[in-house]
């Protein structure tokens, strides 16, 4: 036989894989890079009796520790608590991440940014538009090092979405508190914070959802109406447990946030979101698979849905539903740019 020439041998062997490879992936997207096989679970809004929650900070800490969590935020009001007997609690299972909530009004606007992983005690800027009062703190968290969450828009709808779309250079939002009266679910004219969410989403914003507790009551009854742990929580995937790690990677959308479903994977690559939910006693689940604006593009009862992404939506993400009524949220799948157009 004869001997094939060099060149048809380095198109066969390489140029043509790489062509079948660009063929294959018509679409680029940016995928979030999910580092390390371990899940964080954690809470980033909590406060102490240090502002107007009713324990102490090692009280709360031992609350979080107690009750399955590796990481926590206080987040007191304008103040960076630092309690050495909380610091005790800490060890290779369970970390204390620094915060602070940037607490002021605008008017009769409470504005209210989350400051996670700060090195030091972050005092509120005020600014002569609402707009200017969210933008001007969330550049001091950011200018300081941290890690800016903008909290419970609709409490007393403060921070409607022509707010927040104005609003540049933050990634994470609160999509669900644990706080009994922050009007999470809108009405009356007003949309829901997920609706916001989609809305900002649909406007090419690249922002995550955190579900968090904000906290105030660890004594006495536990009641839908008292501002209790335990309800809202995000799960982290970070290379390892300590506070650079966890906030890289909420930085990086590593992370699910839950009211009660747990995930024991997702897998996304350029074709797929993939999810594996974990299966808990007899519990059914629902997952809805969310495009631009808002809308379900599919839906699954598997326990492994997969949704395959095409060049149709700016961006997509997921919802898992379980039959007690807990839900998870899978950050968004950012469509990044469409190479055969
Ligand atoms: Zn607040
Ligand atoms: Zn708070």
């Amino acid at each position: 036989m004869r001997r094939l020439p060099r060149v048809l041998i380095s198109f066969l062997f390489f140029i043509v894989p790489v062509l079948f490879t660009s063929c294959q992936k018509p679409y680029e997207f940016d995928l979030p890079d999910f580092p390390g096989s371990r899940w964080y679970k954690g809470n980033t809004h909590t406060h102490t009796f240090f502002s107007d929650g009713d324990s102490s900070p090692e009280q709360v800490t031992k609350w979080y520790k107690d009750h399955g969590y590796q990481f926590l935020v206080i987040s007191d009001h304008n103040l960076l608590t630092v309690s050495e007997k909380a610091d005790q609690l800490t060890d290779s299972t369970f970390i204390l991440i620094t915060g602070d909530e940037l607490t002021i009004n605008f008017e009769k606007h409470p504005v209210h940014i989350n400051a996670l992983n700060i090195s030091k005690e972050l005092k509120p800027l005020t600014d002569t538009t609402l707009v200017g009062t969210i933008q001007k703190n969330v550049d001091l968290v950011n200018q300081s090092g941290g890690l800016a969450h903008v909290n419970h828009p609709n409490f007393r709808w403060a921070l409607n979405y022509e707010a927040l779309s104005k609003t540049n250079n933050y990634k994470l939002l609160e999509i669900y508190s644990g706080h009994p009266i922050v009007n999470d679910f809108g009405g009356g004219g007003y949309p829901s914070v997920e609706q916001m969410w989609d809305m900002l989403l649909s406007d090419g914003k690249r922002i995550y959802g955190m579900a968090v507790d904000d906290a105030h009551q660890f004594k006495g009854e536990f009641a839908p109406h008292r501002v209790n742990p335990g309800r809202g929580w995000v799960m982290v995937r970070a290379a390892s447990l300590n506070g650079d790690n966890i906030v890289k990677s909420l930085d990086a959308g590593a992370f699910y946030s839950s009211t009660g479903v747990v995930l024991d994977d997702i897998i996304i690559d350029a074709k797929q979101i993939k999810i594996k939910i974990h299966q808990h006693s007899d519990f059914k689940y629902r997952t809805e698979f969310i495009g631009d604006g808002g809308q379900v593009l599919a839906e699954s009862e598997e326990i492994n849905p997969v949704y395959t992404l095409n060049k149709a939506q700016k961006y997509v993400r997921a919802k898992v539903y379980d039959s007690m009524g807990a839900v998870a949220w899978v950050q968004p799948v950012f469509i990044k740019k469409e190479l055969n157009q």
